[in-house]
Formats: C-alpha cells, structure tokens, sequence
C-alpha cells in the first residue's frame, strides 16, 4: 500500500488559442486597476494592447535566476506608480520575476507563460543574491491566474522549444521517483511524458502549427503541476547546481543533464523507470531521452553549452554537498562519472533489456540508415507493434504458420478483378480507420467512405440525365446532388464517378454475362455545381466470401453483407480528392456493415415517390429520389 499525502492549490487556469486577449478581464477579476507589466520588448506590445485601456507600467529587464538587484529595481518602480496587479508574460524568468515581486507585495499575479518552463502553476521561487540562489516554497508565490495562450509559443525558436520541452520533461521524470509521489502526480507525470514524446517531434516538424504546440503546451503544464507539488531529486539539483555556479542556460543544462541523470537513477527506481519508459514507448527510458534529444538536434553536450572540464570535479563535489532525497545514493565519484559522460555528449548505456525488447531495438536499429524519415518512422512502428502483439498474446509457432499460410491465400486469391488483401483491410477495419484519420483533417467537408474492391478507373463519360441503369430491372432512383466547397460556393466541371450494386447486390464486374460497364459512370457537374441523372436502388451485398477472407467472417461468425450504397469520387481541379458513399436510410445491415464503413452524416433518405419525375421520363409504378450536397476541401 502506498501512503502519501497530497496538497492542492486554488488557480485559476485558462487555456487555449488567443485567450490573451483575455487578460484584461482576468487582471479585472482579480480587481486590478494600474497593473505592473513584466515583459521583453517581443510581446510587451500586445500585451498592452489587449490591457486597453488599462495602461500597464512595462517591466523589460526580467533575468534568468531571479537576482535580487533586478528584484529591487522593478519593486521601486511598481511602488511609484503604485501598482495594483503583477502581469507577467514570457518565460520562466519573467514568471521569476513576478513571483518575487508578489512576495514583496502581496499583489495578485496574472502570467502568461510563453515557455514550458512550468514556473507559472509552482509554489516555489529561486533567487539569486551574492552568486548563491536561495530557492523557497510559500503558498504566497502562487500566481492567481495563468493565462496559457498556445499562440504566445508559435515562433518560439525551435532550439528554445526543444530546451524548454524537456525541461518540462525532467521535472515529470523525477516526479515519478519523488519520495512524495502521489496518485494524482503518477497520472500527471505519465499522461505528461507521453504529451511531450508525441509532441515535440511534431512541433519541430511544424513549429507554425497550433495542436502540435498545444499539445506540448497542455503537457508542459501538466509537468509544472508535477514540480510544484513532490520532491524533486538529483536532476534538478544537479541542474540547478552547475548552472547556478558555472553560469550556464537553464533549460540546455536540463536537457543534456537529463538522460545521464536517467541513467544514473534508473537502477535504484525500477517501477518509476518502467513507467516513463511505457509512457515514452521505449524499452529503455534514458537512452530513449537522448535519442530523443538527438534526433531533434537539442543540446547533447556540456561542453557545449559553456562548460570547461576542469569544473568537472567541483561540480561533482557541489552536487553532494548537502544531502537531499533520491533514489539512488549519491556518490561523488558516480556523479562525477555522470558529468563527464554528459560533458563528452555520450549516449548512456542502455540498462539490461529483456531478450524480447533486445531482439526488437536490433530490428528497429536496422532502420537506422533509411532515407525516407516516414518509411522508416512507419517500419519502426509496425516492428514494435507487431513484436509487442507476439510477446502479448504469447502467439506459438503453429498459430503463426497458421498466419503466414492466411496471408499466402490470401495473396494467391488476387487477381486483375478480385483484390481479396482489400477485402482484409476492409472487413477488419482498417481501411475505414485510415479513412476516418483522413477524414479528421478536413472536419468540415462531407466524411469520405473506403474505396473498396468495386472502383474501375476510367468509367465511361455520360451526359447529365443518363440513366445508368441500361435496362437492368430495379426501382428507379433519380439522383440530383450539388458539389460545393467548403463556404457553400458551387463547384462546377466537377468529374464525378459514381458506381453501385444493382437490384441483387452485384457489381457488373461479378457479372459474367454482363456485357461493358454498368451502373458505373463519370460525369460532370454543371454550372451551378449540379448534377442529376437516373439509375436504380442499389442493394445490400455480401463482399465475395468465396476466399480466406470469407472464412475468417464464416469462422468469427460474421455476415458478410454491405449496407446498401452508391459510391461516389469526386475531383475538381484545385480541390481535395472526395471518395465517399451515400447510404439508403432503413437500409440492411447499417449496424453491421462488414467493412465499418457506415458513418450517421452519410445515411441519406432515397425518398419513395409516385406521380411525375422531375425530368418529365414515364415511369411505372413508385420511383425513388435521392438530394444531397457535397462539400469538398
Ligand atoms: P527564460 O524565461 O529565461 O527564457 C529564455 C529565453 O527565451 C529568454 O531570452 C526569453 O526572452 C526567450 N523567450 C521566452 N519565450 C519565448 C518565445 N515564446 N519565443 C521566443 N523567445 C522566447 O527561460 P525559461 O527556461 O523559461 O525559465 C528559466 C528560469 O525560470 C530559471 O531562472 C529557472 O530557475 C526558473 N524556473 C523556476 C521555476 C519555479 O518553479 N520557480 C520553474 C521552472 C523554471
């Protein structure tokens, strides 16, 4: 059983894109009036601007460390023009800055953060007087409000983001081990680390982009939460230490400190280590930082980021002059052996893995040389995947054969008009879950549907009204659809396929005594972005179950049938492809689609009608008509 003690603290969080502008309704909330601005000249302008007509006193010599001179200055100032907020926005020196001013002052404190830093959401402050920093904790030093507006981080240097994020990184890693360690901090930590992994690559990929950077934003704070409430330990002091005494950049030392402080650790904290290394994706934790580190060309080295190697040993000694928690025992001669590896920018050693996570890194290694960064990204995770489903599931050799002769079938089935490795990805899912993932990019276009196996490319080109039918029995569907782009305008010359089943659910290529295409066509949209012609209700279907994909339904004991639906592909120059499908309300099997292709949004009413037909043809007997507009990006 885990005892533990855990204190919350009131704030008030507000995130989000362009919630700066709210920060003079946040300083109103806490009843400022004449609010003291610590700023650099980068953002001290917008903010001001978004304080109107509240005029702020600007602050622009906020310092890494916090020293008290600086403090001093800034409290002269604040007390001339009789200040009744503090508002910060910027990094953790700024953040710094605030906090001492408020200890001094009792003001309330509105920051906006602009790093990953974390200072924002802590209790803690470290200031730096005479060259030695004094760190305290008081419920006094803890912001009222944080401000977190992900646009304040686009733009931040990619170097700076990198530091800054695994700073952040550090504090959740040794929020893990901390002698305090909580229920609530584990999941902070956890969900925190995997943020960071995921994002920060992304970030460097797109620095410009929003949800990469919010995600890394919503971690960060996450990971501040962490280093506010438990005990950090032999990271953070190291950190702290060396950079304090040497001068060196806060969020580099972290980052080249970080994976040999891992390292160093890891031994003596199996449970923590296995967590971040979960949480990471990665068997091995320390060298997963550094990899990590590397492959986004973040600081791996001391010496260069300013430290000579002749401060070595007295950063060494400094580092175990006063005891503190952590779990490994601190030795001088360890940590000394610990900076020099970090002074030379050396990988760690990766701790002893399992013979299953060893055979693993050595396939993934084999990647190492891959040209294509996606190829290799996409390998790499299908080897860790499928090792992992293995050792999971504790699959034996038979079961496997079994595997390989399915897949070998499977394979052998395909030919010029039978793609049976389709009929796999679709029926179990996958080609609808790629679908739905690009469909998550465009939120506001029409959902596309799979391809599946039917498409023939090149479909004959008929005028608007034809009936694709060409005499095959059914009832007659009049069709007429609009294609537009996302604000609504009309796309016009749109080309557009459309294929289906007819009355028995067979496509023409199943059909032998079928002579040319039918119930398949490519038209065009007209001026108005409209197009309209006749064919027949299609019907439910089963996908051809004559195969091994067919068995493993048959063994699962699953229909293979399809709802009823007409495809549709729509292209126009300058516009995303659209491939989708209409599906008939109250049709068969929507709950069950073999392929999970049936999303709500293309579930249309094909309206049963009587009486005359909108283009004037005689038909016998009830017709059906089906409306709809399609939205492309
Ligand atoms: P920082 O605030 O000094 O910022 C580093 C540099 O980046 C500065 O030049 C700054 O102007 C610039 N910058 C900041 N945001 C930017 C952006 N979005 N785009 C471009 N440039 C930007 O550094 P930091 O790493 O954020 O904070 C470090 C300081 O915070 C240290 O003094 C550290 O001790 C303190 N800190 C305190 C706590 C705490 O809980 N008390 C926690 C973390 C850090």
């Amino acid at each position: 059983m885990q005892s533990f003690v855990y204190t919350s603290h009131q704030q008030r969080i507000v995130f989000g894109a362009g919630t700066a502008d709210q920060v003079r309704a946040e300083v109103e909330r806490v009843d400022g009036k004449r609010p003291f601005l610590v700023a650099g000249p980068r953002v001290a302008e917008r903010i001001t601007a978004a304080l109107a007509p509240l005029t702020p006193i600007v602050f622009g010599a906020a310092a890494m460390h916090t020293p008290v001179d600086v403090t001093e200055q800034a409290l002269r100032m604040l007390r001339e023009a009789d200040a009744d907020c503090l508002v910060a926005v910027g990094g953790g020196s700024a953040t710094g800055l605030a906090k001492a001013l408020a200890l001094r002052t009792d003001l309330p404190q509105v920051i906006l953060p602009t790093t990953y830093a974390g200072s924002e959401v802590t209790t803690m402050l470290g200031e730096t007087a005479n060259g030695r920093k004094v760190t305290r904790r008081s419920p006094a030093l803890l912001p009222e409000t944080v401000i977190y507006d992900v646009e304040l981080t686009v733009g931040m240097p990619v170097d700076l983001t990198v530091s800054s994020a695994i700073n952040a990184l550090a504090h959740v890693v040794e929020a893990l081990y901390a002698p305090d360690a909580n229920p609530v901090t584990d999941l902070m930590a956890c969900d925190a680390i995997a943020g960071i992994a995921s994002a920060l690559p992304r970030v460097v990929a797109s620095p410009d982009s929003l949800e990469p950077r919010a995600d890394l934003l919503r971690a960060a704070w996450l990971a501040g939460m962490c280093l506010g409430a438990v005990t950090m330990g032999l990271h953070h002091k190291l950190a702290h230490t060396i950079g304090g005494a040497f001068g060196l950049p806060h969020a580099e030392t972290h980052t080249v400190l970080l994976p040999h402080t891992m390292a160093y650790n890891a031994p003596a904290a199996p449970a923590a280590f296995a967590r971040i290394a979960e949480a990471l994706g990665a068997p091995d934790a320390p060298t997963a930082v550094y990899d990590l580190i590397a492959a986004l060309a973040g600081p791996t080295s001391l010496r260069a980021i300013g430290l000579g190697s002749a401060d070595l040993a007295t950063a060494a000694e400094l580092a175990v002059a006063s005891p503190y928690p952590n779990p490994q025992a601190l030795s001088e001669r360890g940590i000394l052996a610990l900076l020099t590896d970090a002074w030379h920018g050396r990988r760690p050693t990766p701790g002893p893995l399992s013979p299953a996570d060893r055979l693993t890194e050595q396939v993934v290694a084999s990647f190492a040389a891959a040209p294509d960064p996606r190829s290799k990204h996409l390998l790499t995770g299908l080897v860790r995947h499928l090792h992992r489903f293995v050792v999971e599931h504790d699959v034996t050799e038979t079961e496997w054969s079994q595997a390989i002769d399915f897949l070998t079938s499977t394979g052998q089935k395909c030919d010029d008009t039978r793609q049976e490795f389709i009929l796999l990805s679709d029926t179990l899912g996958v080609s609808s879950m790629v679908d739905l993932m690009t469909n998550s990019r465009t939120a506001d276009t029409t959902p596309s549907a799979v391809l599946g196996p039917f498409y023939v490319d090149g479909p004959p080109t008929r005028p608007q009204g034809f009936d694709l039918a060409a005499g095959l029995p059914g009832a007659p569907l009049w069709v007429d659809v609009v294609v537009t782009d996302r604000r609504d305008v009309p796309v016009s010359q749109a080309v557009v396929d459309v294929w289906q089943s007819n009355a028995d659910g067979f496509y023409d290529v199943q059909l032998p005594d079928v002579d040319g295409p039918v119930l398949r066509a490519r038209f065009r949209t007209d001026d108005a972005g409209r197009l309209r012609f006749w064919t027949i209700l299609p019907a439910a279907y089963p996908i051809p179950a004559d195969g091994p994909v067919g068995e493993l339904l048959s063994a699962v004991r699953r229909h293979p049938y399809r709802a009823p639906h007409v495809h549709f592909m729509i292209s126009a120059p300058g516009h995303g492809r659209l491939i989708t499908q209409l599906f008939v309300a109250g049709g068969e099997y929507l709950d069950s689609d073999t392929v999970f292709g049936v999303k709500p949004e293309l579930v249309v009413d094909f309206a049963a009608r009587t009486g005359p037909t909108p283009d004037g043809r005689a038909v016998d007997g009830p017709w059906h008509s089906l409306s709809y507009t399609f939205r492309i990006a």
